[in-house]
């Protein structure tokens, strides 16, 4: 049977390993119900943690914790300060952890307290700092009733009262124990040790835990599928490799032809032009005719340019091997001129 136990919670911190990343040595988080409960059952801290995580561990105190176990303890009548538990390790093995809930510093209630280390920020729901959470049920009301909270100050309370007093008390701090243990199941990821009866269990997954793992397992197995079948088939993968060569060549033609180029500079000036004739037009659009003449001097521009052209090859033809010349190309716009002055 304990064997079993064994092999269940190695495989079991195996998997917060895997799926959470949980790394040795693991930070254990203690309240003061598991250190008062560990005493009880004369079980020694470390070992008994190392032997349920199957691995090293680094035990923590909160600050509030320690301040509720000692706000249950007697206060010593000469220094009016609560003394020292005997079921509180020494900060050598069981360093406190900083925890800053308010400005003042001062300690809140533990099982908050707790539940906000576990999870800094409520809306990821994420335990950060890899904690796992080490409780136990609170103490009985029989315990409860030589309790300072119980007795009151001068522990003159008749026994019918003191009874009473210690089972709201009980029943207040069980409810405490069990919202802190929902609310810790409630975070993906957080291990949760608890005493019962001198044994130290190591919770299964909840189910939020075991939700976030299977979600993990099956985007590993999908992955696995797709490096089997690219490493298997490497026809897929070469048709793969196809399948984007069309594409690259789809997205080339788009830019490439230089036909593409000049009619977007056209567009560009076109706007602009028409920009200003429709300006000119609208100055003169009651003149009715100005449109006219100016697609009359576009078109003369353009004959002459045709004209230059075929000025330009005639007088080359002319010109003959003296088209290297300055004097021969500055001979022929006046060439053209004259011609076009003749045609005009
Ligand atoms: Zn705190």
């Amino acid at each position: 049977m304990r064997a079993k136990r064994s092999k269940k919670y190695r495989k079991l911190m195996h998997q917060y390993e895997l799926t959470f990343g949980f790394r040795e040595p693991y930070q254990v988080l203690v309240d003061s119900n598991f250190l008062r409960a560990i005493h009880q059952f004369k079980m020694d801290l470390i070992p008994s943690l190392e032997r349920t995580l199957k691995g090293k561990v680094k035990p923590l105190l909160s600050k509030c914790s320690l301040a509720a176990i000692m706000a249950a303890q007697p206060k010593n009548p000469k220094t009016n300060n609560p003394i020292r538990p005997e079921h509180l390790p020494p900060p050598t093995t069981l360093p406190l952890r900083h925890c800053s809930h308010n400005e003042e510093d001062t300690p809140i209630d533990e099982a908050e307290c707790l539940l906000s280390l576990l999870c800094p920020n409520k809306e990821t729901m994420r335990n950060k700092e890899h904690y796992i959470l080490a409780t136990a049920d609170p103490p009985s009301a029989e315990v409860l009733a030589q309790n300072p909270q119980v007795l009151g100050q001068n522990g003159e309370l008749s026994n019918p009262k003191k009874r009473k007093r210690a089972e709201i008390l009980h029943q207040e701090l069980s409810r405490k124990a069990s919202a802190l243990r929902a609310g810790a199941r409630s975070i993906p990821g957080v291990p949760i040790i608890y005493v019962k009866r001198s044994v130290m269990i190591l919770e299964p997954m909840s189910t939020p835990s075991e939700q976030v793992r299977l979600g993990v397992e099956e985007s590993k197995f999908k992955a696995g599928i797709e490096t089997a079948l690219s490493v298997v088939g490497k026809r897929k993968r070469d048709e793969n490799d196809e399948g984007p060569k069309p594409r690259r060549a789809k997205k080339a033609k788009g830019p490439n032809p230089l036909s593409v180029k000049k009619p977007k500079k056209r567009e560009k000036q076109r706007p602009e032009d028409q920009g200003k004739k429709n300006k000119k037009s609208s100055e003169n659009s009651e003149q009715g005719t100005s449109n006219g003449p100016g697609a009359e001097g576009e078109a003369t521009v353009k004959t002459k340019r045709k004209r230059r052209h075929k000025s330009s090859k005639a007088a080359g033809d002319k010109a003959g091997g003296e088209n290297n010349n300055s004097e021969t190309v500055g001979a022929e716009p006046a060439a053209s001129d004259s011609k076009e002055n003749a045609a005009d």
